[in-house]
């Protein structure tokens, strides 16, 4: 028996119940506090791979990587903070934002003037927690609600971060589904963030369902998913991968796909490669509103992919922007901020994206002088409903025309306006009755 096709596995996917499961995965994943390095990442990735196994690759610490050196790995068993009558008002058990990632260790007596020093609210927003980092810059601190601490009494705090800082190692995972051409696809999300559920999993719940998703399709593409940890773990990854990147045709990286928002692309560096025509081609059928984006030197992974010594065609598909939501790197952005529907319409999506990748190549239209005369094929009034069979014989019609060498099914599918599923039907149809033959290598 061969193997089935992703168009039979998108059109038996359930896109209600992947939802779901997609959002009890990032729920999984919520209390394990990550950080660019250490047990939680180790413990992020070991659940990923009990789904896709994954390779994982341990860089150690002192590793030079393009201009960066992988860092010293964090580890923390606790964090607290005791008020003056030994109560304890904030405790890392409670919510992994209350300590500053890569907080060095300290335990100390402190009035609440000194501990202010090293305490991080939002004033504007005083019911959330702030995320905070300071992975190369060695300080400690305390994250809590600017309303909690507008509430704490003067006095003798006692406060106390149990965490290690050691030579160890960089871990990211990778897994690859193989396909029967050269060319890669790269799908990268980052795992370093910890208890924030838009930032972070939603991206992990995407690829980690995608990846399961594509295992044991008959594939033209390769696709590589990338676990990183965001900044640090892509150049790690770029500079242990230089020689095979000329094998990436495509990518994207995955990043804050489960709000409520509506999905925000944007471009590669290059702006106008596969990756950044099929996107916007899919988002544009959908009928739904969205957002596109040029291309910035700021934002997730993709600026390392995109620095001009590697310019890959990668591009990121987003749902709000970053930064550009309240809940952004607070404890707003919880599990009840990312919702099953948008982690679904996600999936569905990218498995749309990846059918145009797939499916993607030029035509030499066999008859071309003049139409070929379609209803003595039975290519016309041939499919069911009046509004698809529209569809279908302006696709029939759109292919022949524009399958002169030059144009691919992508062109064809943007010009029409017409879904690209439409478009590669249409195609193949065509091709059954000898009247379109692919242009060899396109
Ligand atoms: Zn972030």
């Amino acid at each position: 028996m061969s193997a089935p096709s992703l168009n039979e596995l998108r059109a038996k996917l359930d896109v209600d119940r992947a939802g779901e499961l997609m959002h009890a995965f990032a729920s999984e994943l919520f209390p394990i506090c990550r950080s660019i390095t250490g047990a939680g990442v180790r413990e992020t990735l070991r659940r990923i791979s009990d789904r896709i196994s994954l390779d994982v690759h341990e860089v150690p610490t002192g590793t030079p990587v393009l201009d960066w050196v992988v860092p010293q790995e964090w580890n923390i068993d606790a964090a607290w903070v005791n008020d003056p009558s030994g109560k304890r008002v904030v405790d890392l058990r409670e919510n992994n934002l209350h300590v500053v990632s890569y907080s060095e260790p300290v335990h100390a007596h402190m009035t609440r003037a000194e501990l202010a020093r090293h305490v991080f609210t939002l004033p504007d927003r005083p019911q959330y927690v702030p995320y905070r980092t300071s992975y190369y810059e060695r300080s400690w601190g305390i994250c809590m609600t600017h309303e909690q601490f507008e509430g704490l009494p003067e006095g003798d705090y006692e406060v106390c971060i149990d965490a290690r800082l050691d030579d160890g190692a960089l871990t990211y995972g990778e897994v690859v589904i193989e396909g029967d051409g050269p060319e890669e696809v790269l799908l990268s999300c980052h795992v370093c963030h910890p208890s924030l559920a838009n930032d972070n999993l939603s991206g992990i719940a995407l690829a980690t369902f995608a990846s399961e998703a594509l295992r044991g399709l008959a594939l033209r593409h390769s696709y590589r998913f990338v676990f990183i940890p965001g900044t640090i773990g892509s150049i790690s990854w770029l500079a242990a991968n230089e020689r095979n990147l000329s094998r990436i045709t495509a990518g994207l990286v995955l990043s804050g796909v489960g709000d409520r928002g509506p999905f925000t692309y944007k471009r590669s560096r290059r702006g106008d490669t596969t990756i950044d025509r099929a996107v916007e081609h899919v988002l544009r059928m959908a009928q739904q509103p969205f957002d596109v984006f040029d291309f910035s030197p700021y934002g997730y992974d993709e600026r390392q992919y995109c620095s001009p010594g590697f310019d890959l065609p990668v591009g990121r598909l987003s749902r709000s922007p970053h930064g550009e939501y309240p809940e952004y790197h607070t404890s707003a952005d919880d599990l009840a901020f990312i919702t099953p529907a948008a982690l679904g319409d996600a999936l569905s999506t990218l498995l749309a994206v990846i059918d145009v990748l797939e499916h993607d190549r030029r035509y030499q239209n066999l008859n071309p002088k003049g139409e070929p005369q379609l209803g003595r094929r039975g290519l016309y009034r041939a499919v069911g409903g009046a509004v698809d069979r529209r569809s279908a014989e302006m696709a029939l019609l759109w292919v022949l025309n524009l399958s002169d060498g030059e144009h691919s099914l992508l062109d064809i599918a943007a010009s029409a306006a017409l879904p690209f599923d439409v478009v590669r039907d249409a195609a193949s149809t065509l091709e059954e009755h000898e009247l379109l033959a692919p242009v060899a290598g396109a």
